[in-house]
Protein backbone atom coordinates (compact mmCIF):
# COMPACT_ATOMS: atom_id res chain seq x y z
CA UNK A 1 0.00 0.00 0.00
CA UNK A 2 2.81 2.63 1.18
CA UNK A 3 4.48 1.71 -2.43
CA UNK A 4 1.46 2.47 -4.25
CA UNK A 5 0.87 5.62 -2.64
CA UNK A 6 4.51 6.72 -2.72
CA UNK A 7 5.82 5.38 -6.02
CA UNK A 8 2.98 5.92 -8.36
CA UNK A 9 0.83 8.63 -6.88
CA UNK A 10 3.75 10.83 -5.50
CA UNK A 11 6.39 10.24 -7.95
CA UNK A 12 4.26 9.31 -11.30
CA UNK A 13 5.86 5.73 -11.52
CA UNK A 14 4.62 2.92 -13.84
CA UNK A 15 1.63 1.45 -12.12
CA UNK A 16 2.96 -2.19 -12.84
CA UNK A 17 6.63 -2.18 -11.98
CA UNK A 18 7.04 0.87 -10.19
CA UNK A 19 9.98 2.24 -11.85
CA UNK A 20 9.32 3.34 -15.37
CA UNK A 21 7.89 7.16 -15.12
CA UNK A 22 4.35 8.19 -16.30
CA UNK A 23 5.24 11.43 -17.21
CA UNK A 24 7.84 12.57 -19.69
CA UNK A 25 11.19 14.06 -17.92
CA UNK A 26 12.73 16.56 -17.19
CA UNK A 27 9.74 18.18 -15.94
CA UNK A 28 8.62 21.89 -18.24
CA UNK A 29 5.37 23.57 -18.74
CA UNK A 30 5.39 22.69 -22.52
CA UNK A 31 5.67 18.61 -21.79
CA UNK A 32 3.45 19.02 -18.03
CA UNK A 33 0.85 17.20 -19.46
CA UNK A 34 2.10 14.80 -21.98
CA UNK A 35 2.78 11.19 -21.22
CA UNK A 36 4.63 8.01 -22.33
CA UNK A 37 2.91 5.99 -24.52
CA UNK A 38 4.19 3.13 -23.02
CA UNK A 39 6.12 2.07 -19.58
CA UNK A 40 9.55 2.59 -20.51
CA UNK A 41 10.47 -0.17 -18.39
CA UNK A 42 8.16 -2.75 -18.85
CA UNK A 43 5.89 -1.55 -22.08
CA UNK A 44 2.76 -1.74 -19.99
CA UNK A 45 0.44 0.63 -22.22
CA UNK A 46 -0.42 3.92 -20.54
CA UNK A 47 -3.66 4.45 -23.13
CA UNK A 48 -5.27 1.16 -23.60
CA UNK A 49 -8.47 2.36 -24.69
CA UNK A 50 -9.97 6.09 -26.41
CA UNK A 51 -11.22 8.29 -23.44
CA UNK A 52 -9.08 6.54 -20.87
CA UNK A 53 -8.58 9.24 -18.99
CA UNK A 54 -12.04 10.36 -18.66
CA UNK A 55 -12.35 8.08 -15.16
CA UNK A 56 -8.72 10.31 -14.18
CA UNK A 57 -11.12 13.30 -14.66
CA UNK A 58 -13.35 12.61 -11.64
CA UNK A 59 -11.00 11.79 -9.47
CA UNK A 60 -9.04 15.15 -10.05
CA UNK A 61 -12.39 16.61 -9.39
CA UNK A 62 -13.34 14.87 -6.14
CA UNK A 63 -10.45 15.45 -4.55
CA UNK A 64 -10.09 19.07 -5.38
CA UNK A 65 -13.53 19.76 -4.97
CA UNK A 66 -13.25 18.32 -1.49
CA UNK A 67 -9.58 19.62 -0.60
CA UNK A 68 -10.73 23.38 -1.82
CA UNK A 69 -14.15 23.61 -0.14
CA UNK A 70 -12.59 22.26 3.35
CA UNK A 71 -10.03 25.12 3.18
CA UNK A 72 -12.79 27.69 2.35
CA UNK A 73 -14.87 26.60 5.04
CA UNK A 74 -11.65 26.99 6.85
CA UNK A 75 -10.65 30.07 5.60
CA UNK A 76 -14.54 31.43 6.70
CA UNK A 77 -14.98 29.63 9.90
CA UNK A 78 -11.24 29.21 11.85
CA UNK A 79 -9.75 31.94 10.21
CA UNK A 80 -12.88 34.37 10.35
CA UNK A 81 -11.97 35.55 6.87
CA UNK A 82 -14.44 37.69 4.69
CA UNK A 83 -16.75 34.57 2.21
CA UNK A 84 -15.82 36.38 -1.24
CA UNK A 85 -11.98 36.99 0.13
CA UNK A 86 -12.34 32.98 1.37
CA UNK A 87 -13.10 32.15 -2.39
CA UNK A 88 -10.65 34.22 -4.19
CA UNK A 89 -8.01 32.70 -1.49
CA UNK A 90 -9.07 29.06 -2.89
CA UNK A 91 -9.37 29.95 -6.42
CA UNK A 92 -6.25 31.35 -6.93
CA UNK A 93 -4.47 28.96 -4.83
CA UNK A 94 -6.01 26.04 -7.27
CA UNK A 95 -4.16 27.53 -10.04
CA UNK A 96 -0.48 26.31 -9.26
CA UNK A 97 -2.30 23.13 -8.26
CA UNK A 98 -4.30 22.24 -11.37
CA UNK A 99 -1.22 20.26 -12.57
CA UNK A 100 -0.72 18.17 -9.68
CA UNK A 101 -4.22 17.43 -9.29
CA UNK A 102 -4.51 16.67 -13.18
CA UNK A 103 -1.10 14.38 -12.83
CA UNK A 104 -2.22 12.72 -8.84
CA UNK A 105 -5.43 12.20 -11.00
CA UNK A 106 -4.28 9.82 -13.73
CA UNK A 107 -1.64 8.33 -11.98
CA UNK A 108 -4.46 7.51 -9.32
CA UNK A 109 -6.47 6.32 -12.52
CA UNK A 110 -3.75 3.75 -13.90
CA UNK A 111 -3.28 2.55 -10.03
CA UNK A 112 -7.05 1.65 -9.92
CA UNK A 113 -6.77 0.05 -13.20
CA UNK A 114 -3.91 -2.10 -13.27
CA UNK A 115 -2.23 -4.06 -10.68
CA UNK A 116 1.22 -3.88 -9.11
CA UNK A 117 3.85 -6.69 -10.61
CA UNK A 118 6.41 -7.90 -8.28
CA UNK A 119 8.03 -10.02 -11.63
CA UNK A 120 7.78 -7.09 -13.65
CA UNK A 121 9.39 -5.05 -11.05
CA UNK A 122 12.19 -7.38 -10.44
CA UNK A 123 12.93 -7.61 -14.46
CA UNK A 124 12.91 -4.04 -14.85
CA UNK A 125 13.78 -2.60 -11.93
CA UNK A 126 16.83 -5.19 -10.93
CA UNK A 127 18.56 -4.32 -13.77
ZN1 LIG B 1 6.21 -0.35 -16.01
Amino acid sequence: MFSILWNVLLRHKCPRCHCGDLFIRPFSLKTAFQMHERCPCCGLDFNPEPGFYFGAMFISYIITGWLFVLAAFALIYLGHVDVNLALGIVVVGAIPLYLFFFRLGRAAWLAINFKYSPEAHERCCKK
